[in-house]
């Protein structure tokens, strides 16, 4: 059994954040302007965005698991701890509705991504089974450019053998450059270490920022 400080700093660390829906935004005016700092999430839809999110704040119906893959077009915001935002974004990489809305669900994500400058990092959901797609890696690449961390969810983790899913990991990691976990919701794996992962680039960032205005 660990020691008790060990576990003392594990509920801490994987404790189920305070979570709260605030809204659902389709214009960047909208947005909150309180300054804490935001994480987007991102993927093609279907990859389990909407049940990561659901897993990662510990309540089923947060963020709500899509019947229709695509259907969500607005910028989800949840606070979490009182400390900072996850940002839902689009899925993108819809098949079936019309280029013109796919065309505007890419700009309100690239219109986000480019005047957030309370954006600190992203997670980025790729499918197990599924290659990154050149989506994907332009918003990884974008992202490298402006030197804010990725940090990428292998999502469905359940419907590969830990064998090939550990390659799997391997393979993103090496060919996208970027930190990568696998994650399930059916089994629970990867929850921990996304939730610790997340809460400890806000904690370096709140850090930062103290640091920058006391210095
Ligand atoms: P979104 O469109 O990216 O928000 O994806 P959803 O969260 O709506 O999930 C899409 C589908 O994948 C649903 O049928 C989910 O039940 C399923 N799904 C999501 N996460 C997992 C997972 O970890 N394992 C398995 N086997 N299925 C999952």
């Amino acid at each position: 059994m660990a020691p008790p400080a060990l576990l003392e700093i594990q509920e801490i660390v994987f404790k189920r954040p305070e979570a709260s829906f605030v809204g659902s935004f389709f214009a960047l005016e909208q947005l909150p302007r309180d300054g804490l700092p935001q994480v987007a999430v991102a993927g093609r839809s279907n990859v389990g965005k909407s049940s990561l999110l659901n897993q990662i704040v510990g309540q089923r119906k947060l963020a709500k698991v899509s019947s229709t893959p695509g259907r969500t077009r607005s910028l989800n915001f949840f606070r979490l701890d009182n400390r900072f935002y996850l940002v839902d974004l689009p899925g993108y990489g819809y098949a079936k509705v019309s280029k013109t809305l796919r065309e505007q669900w890419g700009r309100l994500i690239e219109q986000y991504l480019t005047s957030s400058d309370r954006l600190i990092g992203l997670v980025l959901l790729l499918d197990c089974r599924r290659e990154p797609t050149e989506q994907d890696r332009d918003l990884i690449t974008w992202l490298s450019e402006r030197q804010l961390p990725v940090m990428v969810a292998v999502t469905k983790a359940d419907k590969l053998s830990k064998d090939k899913l550990m390659r799997k990991v391997d393979r993103v990691e090496q060919e996208l450059g970027a930190a990568a976990m696998a994650f399930s919701t059916v089994t629970g794996i990867g929850r921990n270490a996304l939730l610790a992962s997340i809460r400890r680039l806000v904690d370096e960032h709140l850090q930062q920022t103290r640091i920058k205005i006391d210095g």
